[in-house]
């Protein structure tokens, strides 16, 4: 975890004057640390069955879809208003300043499959909220979810319940 945290970047003020992003390409550079990202990250949802992992654009996608394979599970991606081709439904949710959403094929989740959703970061948790509430739509369930790093002052887990979520780095 130490060498981990030793390549993930504080960027002052990105995207907005205040926030301190956490860039996590350096991770994504080094294929032993993204490898055991990946692995580690997995591991707690081995043997639960899970038979497609969700992965939220873009970050979300980078881990997730790795992680489908090693769970030998399928991957669907939950895009930004506007990206995917097919019949879609879409959650919206609030920011600070204004709102944004988050959209889904219809078909990408059948009745009573078991969910995994993914993204690098949990903040204040509208976004993992508002796809969880696309996995119910459709039927889903929702096993848990897993990130890379919660933001545990913006109270995340709280939001989407603290017995769902797993994270391997906490600031
Ligand atoms: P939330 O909806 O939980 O407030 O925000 C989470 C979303 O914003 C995630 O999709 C995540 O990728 C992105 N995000 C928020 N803060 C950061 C950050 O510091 N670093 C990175 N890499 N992503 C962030």
């Amino acid at each position: 975890v130490s060498d981990l945290q030793a390549v993930l970047r504080d960027v002052p003020d990105f995207p907005k004057p205040g926030i301190v992003f956490k860039d996590i390409t350096p991770m994504l550079a080094d294929p032993r640390l993204y490898g055991r990202v990946v692995n580690a990250m997995s591991a707690p949802f081995r043997g639960k069955h899970i038979t497609k992992v969700v992965g939220v654009e873009s970050r979300g996608f980078l881990l997730g879809a790795p992680m489908a394979l090693a769970l030998d599970a399928g991957f669907v991606p939950a895009r930004k208003p506007g990206k995917l081709p097919h019949r879609r439904i879409i959650e919206r949710y609030s920011l600070e300043y204004g709102a944004d959403g988050v959209e889904m094929h219809e078909d990408a989740i059948l009745k009573d499959e078991r969910i995994l959703v993914v993204d690098d970061v949990l903040a204040t948790g509208g976004t993992a909220d508002a796809t969880a509430r696309l996995v119910s739509r459709l039927g889903g369930q929702l096993v848990g979810f897993s990130f890379l790093i919660t933001l545990d002052f913006l109270e995340g887990a709280k939001r989407l319940g603290p017995d769902k979520v797993t994270s391997l780095l906490t600031f």
